[in-house]
């Protein structure tokens, strides 16, 4: 994955979208809530807030910012209560401050609720304008209070019935979590865009959007919540209800290639080892002859272990990455900045030299960084350079909760593989296949949104109705 403008903006250009925990019927529960976050932290770092519940009341604690520093053990003591929900963000729609930050808290006609949202609605624009005509008010951009002014309004019995009242006049990616009326409740949309599994800790249950937060919680996976599930978690247990009609399920492929964390498991499969299939597809697909397998770490290491076994050639670390960039990072004066990548990732200069390097990365976004690594190895004193990308070439943009730049910032979008390579400036560039990426995820094979790579959106969209976060200058 490609990593650029360190400073104020962004460190990636492919950003992950949001994560969710919610704990029921524990002593302990924002406790738990705050681990899992913590476990999800790679999915937003912009913002991360816990609500709890007591006696019918509700306790926010949220903040700009990573878990660790949003949380201390005072803000954890002032949300009481045996029932949390989490959230942490990154600003897929919406703008980017603390009025937008989750969970979201309403007090409305029935009492009271909190929401987190992972995903993004492909129709919240005109849902929102017809509730804005008929004088709906909105405190955030968030497409998740729409979904929260459609419940308010709803004249169905019963909360589980309002959400699902709500949810039948939504269209999108949806992986929500809901509190109210002494229930947590877990709905995934239709077509399982995101995840969501359920575990458990003792007697009590948690839902989180990838079960690497279950280890760290303590928890056990008990299953999975499936597309078009919603899971009611009260007193009376857990009660699952399928409302909608079904659809294609459309896991977003992008989970396995990139955003989740290699030890969560998602539909069955593990990341780390579909990202090696991924690796080892790439090798008999675009084998080339090398004395090195290098990974652009982390993202590509999974993918460069699967095309080093595959391959037969070794594997090694060829560019160490520095973790200790982060927003605060002061650019230096004009004389000595521009060192761009430098600053993320620094060569093996005595493992490369005079080597054939084979460098796995999981994705080309703009290329500019592609191009800055090849330069970086070059300048290392690598003889030959061969860039081998664990998915297929990008070429559309995402639209189901995803940030990514404009299709006309997508290189591949415009550029053949071969003007691609020349402009890298790499001895050679190859892509893994749609169909060799379907067959690394077996059972999932015909269950995967592809739409960034074949444009084929499962959802129909209209591109002029989506304001895409703009964070990057075009090509
Ligand atoms: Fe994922 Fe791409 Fe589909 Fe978006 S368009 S859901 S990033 S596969």
């Amino acid at each position: 994955m490609e990593m650029e403008k360190i400073g104020e903006k962004t460190a990636r250009e492919w950003r992950e979208q949001c994560g969710i925990v919610g704990v029921y019927n524990h002593p302990e529960a924002a406790n738990l809530v705050y681990l899992g976050l913590f476990a999800l932290q790679h999915r937003g770092q912009e913002s991360a807030g816990i609500v709890s519940s007591e006696d019918g009341k509700m306790y926010t604690e949220k903040g700009m910012g990573k878990v660790a520093d949003v949380f201390s053990r005072a803000r954890l003591e002032q949300l009481p209560g045996r029932m949390a929900i989490g959230h942490v963000r990154y600003s897929t729609a919406g703008e980017s401050s603390l009025a937008e930050s989750q969970p979201i808290v309403v007090k409305y006609a029935h009492g009271i609720m909190g929401i987190a949202h992972n995903g993004n609605l492909v129709n919240a624009e005109q849902i929102r304008n017809r509730l804005v005509d008929d004088g709906s008010i909105f405190q955030s951009t968030t497409d998740s209070e729409v979904i929260v002014h459609l419940i308010a309004r709803s004249k169905a019995e019963g909360f589980p019935r309002r959400i699902i009242d709500s949810l039948s006049k939504i269209e999108g990616a949806y992986s929500l979590l809901f509190m109210a009326e002494g229930h947590i409740i877990g709905f995934r949309d239709p077509r399982g865009f995101h995840p969501l599994a359920l575990g458990k800790i003792g007697e009590s249950h948690c839902l989180v959007s990838e079960t690497c937060a279950l280890d760290l919680m303590g928890a056990t996976l008990v299953r999975e919540i499936e597309p078009g599930e919603m899971v009611i978690i009260s007193d009376a247990g857990v009660r699952s209800f399928k409302p909608f009609p079904p659809e294609k399920t459309s896991f977003c492929i992008f989970e396995y290639i990139y955003f989740a964390r290699p030890d969560s498991t998602i539909h069955g499969l593990n990341v780390h080892m579909v990202r090696k299939e991924f690796g080892r597809h790439l090798a008999r697909e675009t084998g080339v002859d090398a004395d090195l397998v290098i990974p652009v770490p982390d993202s590509g290491t999974s993918a460069a272990l699967g095309y080093a076994e595959e391959s037969g050639i070794p594997y090694d670390v060829g560019l160490i990455r520095n973790r200790y960039v982060g927003r605060t990072f002061i650019e230096p004066k004009q004389s000595i900045r521009h060192f761009g990548v430098k600053l993320k990732l620094n060569p093996v200069k005595e493992l490369l030299k005079g080597k054939r390097v084979i460098v796995i990365d999981d994705s080309i976004v703009r290329a500019t960084t592609s191009k800055k690594i090849v330069s970086l190895l070059r300048s290392a004193g690598a003889k030959e350079i061969h860039m081998r990308i664990s998915s297929p070439p990008t070429c559309f943009s995402c639209y189901y909760g995803i940030d990514t730049p404009t299709r006309q910032e997508l290189i591949a979008s415009s550029h053949t593989v071969e003007q691609i390579g020349r402009f890298i400036e790499a001895d050679s560039v190859a892509y893994l296949s749609v169909e060799g990426m379907k067959e690394s995820v077996g059972h999932m094979k015909e269950k995967i949104c592809c739409a960034c790579f074949t444009g084929d959106y499962p959802l129909p969209v209209q591109e002029e109705q989506f304001v895409q976060l703009r964070l990057f200058e075009p090509i």
